[in-house]
């Protein structure tokens, strides 16, 4: 049997880091289902075998494409497709990745302005009104879950906000939420919505879903030079055909399916819960050990925890004893805030019995 976590020579280190996270035997196995071409009936089935299950992740009736790329090429690919010559853009930031999307913006000629707030504050959705009201924004990105802050806007809010202004386009990503907390992409009238699957859904990275609406593909239509690979229009158009503009990263399909499978049979709630539950554990620890959380209170991710570290210690000394002693790894803070945080990642597939684990670990080489 192909065991890929098995290496004789050196043994595995386990990730707990926010991206990319630990991948299951199981899902290395269906990436190893031998190949189709992308243009026949098994592809073909496989596609549409797949679309209702994203829906229901999605929560929504709009399709839910697939990009052979990291997230980044549908955020890019979003902001190309939906904001028309003479247009602006708004880039809500609180953190690295939203921060980046701006110079994204900026790099492709897109008229950009910004809603900006600390790293580790939310975005809020009064701040987001002032701003719209100054009109002739045809876009607004929002990241929901700042992977690098371990903060979560509160999206809801944004998004009913942003619903008042019928021109606005309103691009969420949920690269580190999608299938750790709810989002639905119906109720909540987004118009893409975007993940990348190396995160929550616990592939490997180089691929990307994104649930687009009729509205978007209707702007879609009328900007000029969204160029091939991103383009929304030949996603459609494909999508009827149970199929993708370019041969797709075949085996990444083939993964998603299985975990997809194991995510409906979980159940989406219980899904949920479990990652809940592991979140809930993880700051207990971090609040018995003295330790505070990054993000403002109320706004702490689910799906990771991003902890101050308010007790000085020398953060990569510790996670070095922690992957020669126990073969894992946690993160030891994003860009300008490495050192000062440390982040737990606890989305995927752990549980409540490898997070207790992990913690114990932590504990145990917390101090040399
Ligand atoms: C990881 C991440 C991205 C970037 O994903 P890539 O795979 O590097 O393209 C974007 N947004 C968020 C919130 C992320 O966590």
């Amino acid at each position: 049997m192909y065991r890929p976590l098995e290496n004789f020579v050196t043994k595995h280190i386990k990730l707990f880091i926010p991206g990319p996270i630990e991948v299951s035997d199981k899902t290395f196995r269906a990436f190893t289902t031998p190949m189709v071409g992308h243009r026949g009936a098994s592809f073909q089935e496989l596609y549409a075998d797949l679309q209702p299950k994203l829906q229901q992740l999605f929560y929504t009736k709009n399709p839910v494409l697939l990009s052979t790329s990291s997230a980044w090429g549908i955020m890019e690919g979003a902001i190309r497709n939906l904001v028309r010559p003479g247009k602006k853009l708004l880039c809500c930031m609180n953190g690295a990745f939203s921060d980046k999307w701006f110079d994204v913006a900026q790099s492709n000629g897109i008229s950009v302005e910004k809603v900006q707030v600390a790293w580790g504050q939310p975005i809020e959705a009064h701040l987001v009104e002032a701003k719209l009201q100054e009109g002739g924004f045809d876009a607004i990105t929002v990241i929901h879950n700042e992977t690098s802050t371990g903060t979560m806007s509160p999206l809801t809010d944004i998004a009913a906000i942003v619903r008042k202004f019928p021109e606005t386009m309103l691009i969420v990503d949920t690269v580190s939420s999608l299938s750790v907390v709810p989002v639905k992409m119906d109720e909540l009238g987004l118009d893409v919505m975007l993940a990348g699957t190396q995160k929550a859904l616990a592939l490997p990275p180089g691929m990307s879903v994104f649930g687009v609406s009729a509205r978007a593909f209707e702007r879609a239509k009328t900007v000029p030079n969204r160029g091939y690979y991103f383009d929304f229009m030949e996603f459609q158009k494909n999508h009827e055909k149970n199929m993708t503009p370019a041969t797709p990263s075949i085996p990444h399909i083939f993964a998603l399916q299985s975990k997809m499978n194991e995510i409906l049979e979980e159940g989406l709630d219980r899904r949920f819960a479990r990652h809940m539950a592991m979140a809930q554990m993880t700051r207990q620890w971090v609040a018995s050990h003295g330790f505070k959380l990054f993000p403002k209170a109320g706004f702490e991710s689910v799906s990771l925890s991003c902890v101050a570290n308010s007790h000085n210690i020398d953060v990569a000394a510790w996670i070095k004893r922690l992957k020669e002693r126990y073969f894992c790894i946690i993160d030891g803070g994003y860009g300008k805030l490495k050192g000062a945080t440390f982040r737990i990642s606890h989305m995927g597939d752990e549980t409540l019995h490898t997070i207790s684990q992990l913690l114990k670990w932590l504990e145990d080489t917390l101090e040399s």
